[in-house]
């Protein structure tokens, strides 16, 4: 930790250190003097893992966009996941050089391909500032003002504390809804490049059908390299710039790890939602879960028939295709699950235990009597809007000229307030980053699909209640041509697939967007209206669930404190356990490490079940180097493991009880999808790629010894 950095230790949890931790949970790293690891298995001291000031565990780990990598040299090498480089590779390949086919290795730093729009964070230190945050807070507010002022006041702290520190990035982040804040400090790099990625083949091994599943045979790893200027401070990219140089570099244990060995991950899990209701849960699982699970599926069959015949084609969708598709599979895993361990159930049974509690005292009768009540009125009202709600926000996401229009009508309005009073994206200190997402979203931009999307989504929201009281909807909805037609007559002429008409439409502002002639443009500027009521009444619910649910985190710690367990909000966590396999069902006992072997036996030389010439060749000449399992006798492929995780976590190192590197973390098993809603030891089970797969992949099968030499191997 830099010692220029104010660092103030808070308890996170922001309470009474009478809370009780249990095995679940994914604890911020302010928890981990209480977490007693020792007795758990760690070799490590809460100092050596997480010391402000010094150099601990921690400055090795950094969050890579939306996941988790760990520097693995001097030279700001990192490891993460293929499937959190797949961006970057889908970006770079064409039909003639398909890195995403082919695999790709950079023999040195200049060969490195720039990742466009990544960014990596590192952890610099945090501090409590909810006192802060809810002074902002009025007692006559209404729940929109409430959130709105939260919202400005998060902003406020977060551009005055970059202010003080110069060239850091500050988020706050909300640990409790209306409880709990925390500033974080990031070192913030922004030239991103790839290094090695394995063939599709072996980085995504068994596509979605394996996705989700174990046993896994998937080599889910890629390097990247984080540059900075050549002063060592943050800079976009540029070819002068020099590899960055983290604080700590983490130490591979090429060795590997043994069923039953203790592990832990440090990583940013991103969204868990323990802490609430059986009325929300009844909401994910009656209304948006299944809602999901048919618009996803049906436009990735879609994007999958249009790549079917065309290489360039399926190149532009990969990134998308395989984001909805790992959604769409968790969400069909999170139905399965509610069910099967039957959530709602046991939710509402808790809950009704601690209704009789509060229900027994006139103080909390008073100050929490409602609670639920009030809780489920906002998810009754959310389900009976939510048929339209859902895809009226999927009209402007399914189709992808929509988006780009909504971004920049929306960019343009949001201009014209004051920085503070933006939504996020549009800020001085986000909007960069917005606009070359756009950009490369519109270079990946295909017609006939987009044309396919948008008809679909006209004949779904013509087929629901409240379509038609927009009447610019109306209009579209009641045309009487196909909706093929009319999906064809609107996109047929609009220019925002081309990104010089998106530049030229980003200089301008509201007014000059609405003399512009173009079909999509208008509509969305026609419904944009709509979509800014639907915005507010998100943030009018969210202000006023925060508050509700602010209020019954405090009565559901007075009742029970042991069962307590903070969610993930994309922050620094630590979860630990041990390489241990499970029975999902009846008489069926998974054991918890898959090998080459099975690599073989699956390989049937169709998708998603091709294995690389240069696997097979290697596994033939049983040219396994020292990469073998002692007991199997095979080179093992993937672990399984009883830690706390979910998305966020992919890329997050698994170390070993010495804080080396023995795996990469990637996915979960199908039953432990539902680990967001309710995590539980004899289901939740992470899986994460063995160090030895790595190592031998990059090593051995594609000779990238180079690599091998700057982890120090
Ligand atoms: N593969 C997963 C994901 O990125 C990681 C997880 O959720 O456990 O969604």
């Amino acid at each position: 930790m830099s010692p220029r950095l104010p660092m103030l230790i808070v308890c996170f949890l922001g309470f009474a250190t009478s809370v009780v931790l249990s095995d679940e949970g994914m604890f911020p790293i302010s928890e981990l003097g209480r977490l007693n690891l020792s007795a758990k298995g760690m070799g490590l001291t809460p100092a050596e893992l997480f010391n402000p000031g010094q150099v601990s565990l921690v400055d090795g780990i950094c969050r890579v966009n939306g996941c988790t990598g760990s520097f693995v040299s001097r030279n700001g090498l990192i490891i993460t996941n293929h499937h959190c480089a797949f961006d970057a590779i889908q970006k770079a390949s064409t039909s003639k050089n398909d890195l995403l086919t082919n695999g790709f290795i950079a023999k040195d730093f200049a060969e490195e391909v720039p990742a466009p729009n990544y960014t990596v964070r590192i952890t610099e230190g945090y501090k409590d500032v909810s006192e802060q945050v809810l002074s902002a807070l009025t007692e006559s507010m209404t729940a929109l003002e409430r959130n709105k002022a939260i919202e400005k006041r998060r902003k406020e702290i977060e551009l005055e504390s970059e202010k003080e520190n110069k060239g850091l990035r500050v988020e706050v982040a909300e640990m409790f809804a209306g409880k709990t804040y925390v500033l974080f400090l990031y070192t913030y790099l922004k030239d991103i490049r790839l290094v090695f990625a394995p063939p599709i083949a072996v980085g995504a091994f068994g596509g979605e059908a394996d996705n989700w599943e174990w046993p896994r045979h998937t080599g889910d790893f890629s390097f990247m390299r984080a540059y900075t200027a050549p002063d060592g401070t943050s800079a976009e990219y540029s070819p002068n710039n020099i590899p960055y140089h983290p604080k700590r570099v983490i130490k591979i244990a090429p060795q590997g790890v043994n069923e039953e060995d203790f592990v832990f991950l440090l990583g940013y899990p991103g969204r868990t939602v323990r802490q609430k209701t059986a009325s929300f849960l009844k909401f994910e699982q009656d209304v948006r879960l299944p809602a999901v699970v048919e618009l996803y599926a049906w436009q990735i069959s879609e994007m999958e028939k249009a790549g079917a015949s065309d290489r360039e084609v399926a190149i532009k969708h990969a990134s998308r295709t395989k984001s909805l598709a790992n959604v769409e599979k968790r969400s069909r895993g999170q139905l399965l699950g509610l069910k099967r361990a039957s959530i709602v159930a046991t939710k509402e049974k808790s809950e009704a235990e601690l209704t009789k509690f509060i229900q027994t005292d006139a103080g909390r009768r008073n100050a929490y009597g409602s609670l639920l009540k009030d809780i489920g009125s906002v998810y009754q009202d959310m389900s009976e809007k939510g048929p339209f709600e859902i895809h009226f926000r999927e009209l402007k996401l399914a189709c992808r000229a929509m988006s780009f229009a909504f971004t920049i009508y929306d960019a343009a309005v949001e201009r014209e307030k004051q920085d503070l009073e933006r939504e996020t994206p549009y800020m001085n200190r986000n909007i960069e980053l917005t606009v070359q997402q756009l950009k490369l979203d519109v270079a990946d931009w295909h017609k006939p699909t987009d044309t396919i999307m948008l008809a679909g989504m006209l004949e779904r929201l013509s087929k629901i209640n409240g379509s038609r009281d927009m009447e610019r909807l109306a209009i579209v909805l009641d045309d009487n041509r196909s909706f093929a037609e009319r999906a064809e007559s609107l996109m047929s002429s609009t220019r925002l697939g081309d990104n010089r008409f998106v530049e030229e439409c980003l200089k301008k502002n509201p007014a000059e967007l609405e003399s512009v002639s173009d079909p999509i443009l208008n509509l969305v500027i026609q419904l944009y209206p709509a979509y800014k009521k639907l915005r507010d009444l998100d943030k009018e619910r969210e202000g006023r669930l925060g508050q509700l649910y602010g209020s019954l985190v405090e009565a559901k710690q007075a009742f029970d404190p042991a069962q307590f367990v903070p969610d993930a909000n994309a922050t620094l966590r630590i979860t630990y356990g041990r390489v241990r396999g499970y029975s999902p069902s009846d008489a069926i006992q998974k054991t918890p490490v898959s090998t080459l072997q099975g690599v073989i036996e699956k390989t049937t030389g169709a998708e998603p079940y091709i294995t690389p010439k240069a696997v097979l060749d290697r596994y033939a000449a049983k040219d396994f180097g020292t990469f073998v399992h002692p007991k199997l006798g095979q080179v093992p492929v993937a672990i399984l493991y009883n830690t706390d995780t979910t998305g966020g976590n992919s890329g997050s190192p698994v170390f070993n009880a010495k804080g080396e590197l023995v795996g990469v973390n990637f996915d979960r098993t199908f039953e432990a999808t539902i680990n967001d809603f309710a995590w539980n030891e004899s289901y939740s089970r992470s899986i994460g790629v063995d160090i030895r797969y790595v190592l031998w992949i990059t090593g051995i099968v594609y000779e990238a010894k180079h690599l091998l030499a700057e982890m120090g191997l």
